[in-house]
Formats: C-alpha cells, sequence, structure tokens
C-alpha cells in the first residue's frame, strides 16, 4: 500500500494541497496517497489519533489548528519551536514530529519566485494566527522590518512581544496605520475566505511596494483594494503554498520537488 498522508483544516474542501503533493509524488517518483481532511472545531487531536492508529506516515495542518498542533508534538523543530505553531506533523515511531514550513515557503516564494527583495523592507503582517506566527521569524531573518495589525489587537502586541528580541517589529492597530506606507502588505488573516477585507487605510502601498495575500484559488477583496490602490505588484498565496509543501514533502520523503514547474501548472490549469 502507498504511505498515506492528509491535510486537516476546517473548511478544507478549497485545499489544492493533496493535487500539489499528487504532482511532487508524479515527479519525484515517491509512492503515496494524500487526501484533505475535515475536522470538526473541537476534533482536531481525535482525528490525529485515528490517522496515526491506520497507519499514515504524517499530515498538514491547516487552519484554524496550528497552535493545537503544536502542542500535540512530543518533539519540534527549530522552527515549529520559534513560530508556536505546527503546519507539518510527522508521525514517527515514538512520537509525532511538529515542524512549520510557512515562513521558508513564504520568503521563497517573495524572493525566489516573484523576485521581490526582503532586506531593509517594512512590511505590516495582517493577522495573529497561525500563519502569522509561522513567518515572522522569516521576514525578520531575510531582513524586513515588521509592524502587525490584526482585528484582535491584543493578539497582535502578544506577537510582537513574542517576537520583540529577533527583529524590529510594534503592534498597531488599523486605524493607526492612517498616513503611513509599507514596501509589502502581507495579508495573513483568514478574511479572504469569508471575502472580508481587513479594514486598511487608503494609501497604504509605498510606491514598487507589494500586496501579498496568503490566499489562493480567487481575487480576494485585500487584491482587489491592492489593485484599486495601485500596489506595484500583487500575488496570492499559490507560490507560498507550494514551497510550503515542498519543505514539508522534504521532511516526509528526503526528496526535494521542482516547484517552479508545479507552480507554472498549476497556474496555466486551475
Ligand atoms: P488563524 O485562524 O490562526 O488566524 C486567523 C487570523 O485572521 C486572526 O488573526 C484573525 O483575527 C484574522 N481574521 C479572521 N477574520 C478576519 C476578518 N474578517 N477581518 C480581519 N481579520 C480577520 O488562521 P491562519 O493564521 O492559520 O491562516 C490565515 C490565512 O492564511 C488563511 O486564509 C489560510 O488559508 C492562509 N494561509 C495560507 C498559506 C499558504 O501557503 N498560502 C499558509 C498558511 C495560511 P482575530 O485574532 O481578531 O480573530
Amino acid at each position: 500500500m502507498s504511505d498515506q498522508y492528509a491535510v486537516i483544516g476546517n473548511p478544507i474542501a478549497h485545499s489544492k494541497s493533496p493535487l500539489i503533493h499528487k504532482m511532487f509524488a508524479e515527479q519525484t517518483g515517491q509512492d503515496l496517497s494524500y487526501e484533505a481532511i475535515l475536522a470538526p472545531p473541537d476534533g482536531f487531536a481525535a482525528t490525529v489519533a485515528r490517522l496515526q492508529k491506520e497507519g499514515y506516515k504524517g499530515c498538514n495542518v491547516t487552519v484554524p489548528f496550528k497552535f493545537e498542533a503544536f502542542r500535540l508534538c512530543g518533539k519540534l523543530t527549530g522552527r515549529a519551536r520559534a513560530a508556536q505553531a505546527v503546519n507539518t506533523l510527522r508521525f514517527d515511531a515514538a512520537e509525532i514530529l511538529g515542524d512549520n514550513t510557512d515562513g521558508i515557503g513564504l520568503v521563497t516564494d517573495i524572493e525566489q519566485n516573484l523576485g521581490c527583495r526582503l532586506m531593509f523592507g517594512n512590511a505590516l503582517l495582517m493577522g495573529a494566527g497561525g500563519a502569522a506566527h509561522g513567518v515572522i521569524r522569516h521576514l525578520f531573518d531575510a531582513g524586513a522590518s515588521v509592524v502587525i495589525a490584526n482585528r484582535t489587537m491584543e493578539k497582535a502586541e502578544q506577537l510582537a512581544a513574542e517576537f520583540a528580541g529577533c527583529g524590529t517589529v510594534t503592534a498597531d492597530s488599523y486605524e493607526a496605520l492612517a498616513g503611513r506606507q509599507f514596501d509589502m502588505v502581507i495579508n495573513a488573516t483568514s478574511g479572504g475566505l469569508s471575502d472580508a477585507l481587513p479594514p486598511l487605510p487608503g494609501g497604504i502601498f509605498k510606491p514598487g511596494a507589494l500586496a501579498y495575500d496568503m490566499m489562493y484559488g480567487k481575487e480576494t477583496p485585500f487584491m482587489k483594494f491592492a489593485r484599486e490602490q495601485g500596489a506595484a505588484k500583487i500575488s496570492d498565496g499559490l507560490g507560498m503554498l507550494v514551497e510550503q509543501a515542498a519543505e514539508a514533502f522534504f521532511l516526509w520523503r528526503g526528496v526535494r520537488p521542482d516547484t517552479r514547474r508545479v507552480l507554472e501548472q498549476l497556474r496555466r490549469e486551475t
């Protein structure tokens, strides 16, 4: 039987992860299956336990379970420990290994696929959930300073406090952003899932700025706003999805797929 993997989330029907891992497996000759599993809000741990019992080798974790996944792990990679959120589980014989591949996925997409420089850039990171936790350290490591804005201000303040020693970071309310400009504005909220636009003031994009939405599969209200506001480059999160998936694939299989080919094919066909 093929080695089994899955992605667990809620909602999950929109996920392109099964297609991406199928493409990786075909490209690299790996014998595996990968499916999307919807877990009820209080059913994440039970779903993981079931997969382990059934002999799955690992899984990805998406909205809203990344913090719960972190707490389930017996062992963590350095980047998962830093993020305190986990998007990749590997079921080892003795324990669960947790990793977080979101940050490397985002930075690789911005720098290598989109050709934008993070070094010396000032970034507005919207959201303070699992995805924001996963990427913030990597933005610092790439040389960017970060302002965090979140609907629930306390969570933005908490995230900024957690990472205060790692780089230049502050937390601000959306209202306090009026009159300020950024080299890149990254939407790490799940607002796009319900067609919601974070309450951004106009004039937020510096000339040449990048507007990046981690959502993928459609033009989100944030991407539309960025177009209307004249952002120089606008991207959805499909490239990040492919790059973070490739890191998870490497953790599980020890093989690196050619992400550029997969991303090109996805952009052509979906
Ligand atoms: P979480 O549920 O952990 O966090 C959601 C965040 O979005 C919170 O900060 C929440 O604010 C904010 N939010 C939710 N609804 C709204 C709204 N209507 N207006 C403003 N803010 C809102 O989710 P994740 O962090 O795990 O994921 C966030 C998004 O990023 C998802 O859409 C996910 O699909 C995407 N993602 C994409 C990846 C990719 O590879 N392309 C990888 C990882 C994530 P509050 O604290 O106030 O509740």
